[in-house]
Parts: structure tokens; C-alpha cells; sequence
């Protein structure tokens, strides 16, 4: 296979999983079963554990956050552990719980703002809901499930510049009041509205039969859009699709963690809820990846002396400089795209990566013979972060945040370069690859 060849497949499955991947719940099912398909074992939090080195295992929790481990066969205490880190969640607009709004007749779903969502996009799509929903089963017992309706299903219609005239100049929009999306149309204003848990329960049951469904409890259901992914462009520079911030990230991590080889212990965990800051219990501040380096290594000192051997690279999308809006970055730190992986540089630590880290990523780079490049917000502007800074604060590992960058950050629609995946890909891999500890490269 040549490389461009491989960059085509890359691309390829890239599209498949954020198509098949809505929701963090979905992205979570779609990277354990690629997982399990290639000889991971499946874990499970509620079970005594026996890890044995030169085995590979899978975790999950909340069905949202991941944790994939290949065991390698020599001595932790030698090595460390090499560690890559995402995020499953994106921005969006989720139900609330008593949804069911009737105005003149026109069935509507209340919903809330999930994240820092750019709100504008979500005007005039063909939009699809998809999550969890949990129900009580026949025998009264609580049982969850993956929904995804596909289907076009909802919509948020702009109001029309014929009523707004100030609408290219002043047009803001209020997060109560002005997205709520339009579902149905009833045959009165006085039909008696549909109940949104039975029309979760009739979807569900039908995707599938044989879930013994009573009566559905609850539901964490987000709206999409239907759109596909795709490859678009002249020439096909550009990859646009939702969610790439970070599913990007998720497959990238997933693809070059089932190149790792068996040797040195390697670790993907890509977690939910970094857009509203990780503080869940299945977030990057909460203590899944904390409890499971202790089930790995119950002894403290050992464990803090392999930590110390180890390494994070986290990994999520970094702004491209937008050639309509130059004056956003800094005249030396304006990333492109299709020019590699950015190394994500904040002096006041909202970003993780330190002299060392980043050196080490450069090297990384070189060795997989691809580009890099770096990027520090303007000092007259804030800076966002990442889930970096916080397994870094709470594990301890030295990390370094890079990413692809990207246009249209936290839209519906997203826009990535179609070798920037490859080329962190690329990078992943050799970290996954590299014989000696991730740190013995850093001379003491
Ligand atoms: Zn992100």
C-alpha cells in the first residue's frame, strides 16, 4: 500500500466512524467494538481485575469515556506507559426533560445548550436525534440503550429577513427562546401533544425487538445533523463534517493505539464531558484514568516512579488561521491546514505542553516524516483548553497538547485538512512504536 493510498483509507474510515458516531455514547460503542474486534478483552469496573502484561484490555464507563491498554511485556518501571488522550463529546443541543412545548399547533422539543455550541449553524439543517435511553424492563429492572433515529426528523427554520431586516448586522440569538426545533405538525391547536418518552419507546423497540422495554424512565438525547461527512474541494483539501472536534482526535488515537506494539505498555483514553469541563464522574477530572493506573499498580511509590517514566500526548483540535479573519491570531502562530499537527503552547497552562514535552513531540514528528507547527493565542485574547492541563494536574504525566487544526470550531459543521489526521496519525504511531521510554529520550 502506498502512503497516499493508506491516507485514502485513513479518510475513509474517518468519515464511516463520525457518521456512525452522534453521540459520545455512540463514538464510545464504535471504539470498543473496533477494539474487541482486534483481540482487546473487554473489563468491566464492577469486576476484580488480573491484568497480564502482554494482553490488551478495554474499559468503559458511563458508555461514554473509553480506556484502551496493551499491556506490554517489558517491566512498567522500565518504560512507563505512553498515553493518548481525547475527548467524546462535541457541542449540541440536548432535550430537556419534559420537552413537549405545543405552540399553534406546532409540536416542538425544548432543548439545551450543550457546551460552547457556535448557535448560528443550527439554523435550516436536516436534523436527527440520537442518544441513551434508559427504561424500566419487564421485570422492573433498569436497563439502558443506544438510540439513533438517522433519519431527517427535526428542524430549526431561520426567521426570515423580510422580519428581521437588521438580521446581517444585529441578529443575536437567545438559547431559550429562539432554536427550539419544530418536529411535527398537529392536526389542531388543541390535539393532545405526543408524550417524547413514547416516541422514544415505540423508535427504540423497533430498532430493536428485543429489548423487553416497559416504560422508558429517562434519556439523554441530542440533536444532529443528518448531513454526511465529506471530502470537499477542488482537489478535496478540506474534510467537513460535525463533531470533528474531536472525534478526529478519538479515531486517530484508536487507529494508531491498534498499531502499538506489544513491547512497551500504551494507553488511548478519550473521555465526555470536556466541553463543559471535564467534572463528571466519567470526565478527565474525574478518577477514571487515576483508578485505573492504581488497579494497575496498587503500590504508590512504584506507580508514582512509573508515572514519572510516562507520557500524555492529548490530543484536540487547534485553530487554523481563517483566511477571512487573519487579524485572530498572532502574526507568527497561524497554523495551517494541511501543514501537520500543532503543538498547543499557553504560558498560563491552559495548555499542558512544556519545553520537554513539545521537544519530544518535534522528534516524534521528524522521526514519522511529517510536517509540525505551533500555536500560542494572541496575548490580547483568551485562550480555550483542553482535557490536557487536567490529566496532567490530576495523574501527574508530563503531556503535551497538539491537534489538527480546524476552521468553524464548535459549529455543526466543522472543517479539517485531509492530510492533518494522517500526519498525527503518523506521529501517534511512532509514539506507539517507539522501543524505549517515552522520557528516556529527555536525559536527566
Ligand atoms: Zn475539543
Amino acid at each position: 500500500m502506498t502512503a497516499s493510498s493508506s491516507m485514502v483509507d485513513f479518510n475513509t474510515g474517518l468519515l464511516e466512524f463520525l457518521h456512525a458516531s452522534p453521540t459520545p455514547f455512540h463514538a464510545t460503542k464504535n471504539i470498543a467494538a473496533a477494539l474487541l474486534s482486534k483481540g482487546f478483552t473487554p473489563l468491566y469496573e464492577g469486576d476484580s481485575w488480573e491484568l497480564e502484561q502482554g494482553k490488551r484490555y478495554v474499559v468503559t464507563r458511563n458508555d461514554s469515556s473509553i480506556i484502551a491498554f496493551v499491556y506490554g511485556k517489558s517491566p512498567l518501571l522500565d518504560s512507563g506507559i505512553r498515553m493518548l488522550g481525547a475527548h467524546t463529546d462535541s457541542p449540541c443541543l440536548k432535550v430537556k426533560p419534559r420537552a413537549e412545548l405545543n405552540r399553534r399547533g406546532y409540536f416542538q422539543l425544548g432543548v439545551e445548550v450543550y457546551g460552547g455550541a457556535l448557535l448560528a449553524p443550527w439554523y435550516d439543517r436536516d436534523l436527527s436525534m440520537a442518544g441513551r435511553v434508559t427504561y424500566r424492563d419487564q421485570s422492573d429492572q433498569i436497563a439502558s440503550a443506544l438510540v439513533d433515529f438517522q433519519r431527517p426528523i427535526a428542524v430549526v427554520p431561520s426567521l426570515a429577513i423580510h422580519l428581521d431586516r437588521e438580521a446581517n448586522n444585529l441578529r443575536t440569538i437567545n438559547a431559550q427562546k429562539d432554536i427550539v426545533p419544530l418536529v411535527l405538525q398537529l392536526p389542531t391547536d388543541e390535539t393532545p401533544l405526543p408524550d417524547f418518552r413514547g416516541l422514544l419507546h415505540t423508535e427504540l423497540q423497533k430498532q430493536q425487538p428485543q429489548l423487553a422495554i416497559k416504560q422508558v424512565l429517562d434519556y439523554e438525547i441530542s440533536l444532529y445533523d443528518t448531513q454526511p461527512p465529506a471530502l470537499i474541494g477542488l482537489e478535496q483539501d478540506f474534510i467537513s463534517s460535525a463533531r470533528l472536534d474531536n472525534l478526529l482526535s478519538c479515531f486517530i488515537g484508536l487507529q494508531a493505539l491498534l498499531e502499538a506494539d506489544d513491547d512497551v505498555s500504551s494507553l488511548l483514553i478519550c473521555t465526555d464531558h470536556e466541553e463543559v469541563g471535564s467534572a463528571s464522574c466519567c470526565g478527565a477530572k474525574g478518577p477514571m484514568l487515576q483508578q485505573f493506573l492504581e488497579r494497575l499498580v496498587p503500590d504508590v511509590d512504584t506507580r508514582v516512579r512509573i508515572i514519572e517514566r510516562s507520557m500524555m500526548i492529548s490530543a484536540d483540535n487547534a485553530h487554523g488561521i481563517h483566511p477571512n479573519f487573519m487579524d485572530k491570531h498572532d502574526e507568527n502562530h497561524g497554523p495551517l491546514l494541511n501543514r501537520g499537527p500543532v503543538i498547543k503552547v499557553n504560558a498560563n497552562q491552559r495548555y499542558a505542553t512544556t519545553s520537554e514535552t513539545s521537544a519530544f513531540f518535534r522528534l516524534l514528528c521528524e522521526k514519522a516524516d511529517v510536517p509540525v507547527q505551533a500555536f500560542v493565542a494572541r496575548t490580547d485574547m483568551g485562550c480555550g483548553s483542553t482535557i490536557g492541563p487536567v490529566v496532567a494536574s490530576e495523574v501527574g504525566v508530563k503531556t503535551i497538547d497538539v491537534g489538527c487544526p480546524t476552521f468553524a470550531m464548535h459549529s455543526i459543521r466543522e472543517l479539517a485538512g485531509t492530510r492533518d489526521g494522517w500526519y498525527l496519525y503518523k506521529a501517534a504511531v511512532e509514539f506507539f512504536t517507539y522501543l524505549k521510554a517515552p522520557i528516556a529520550l529527555i536525559s536527566r
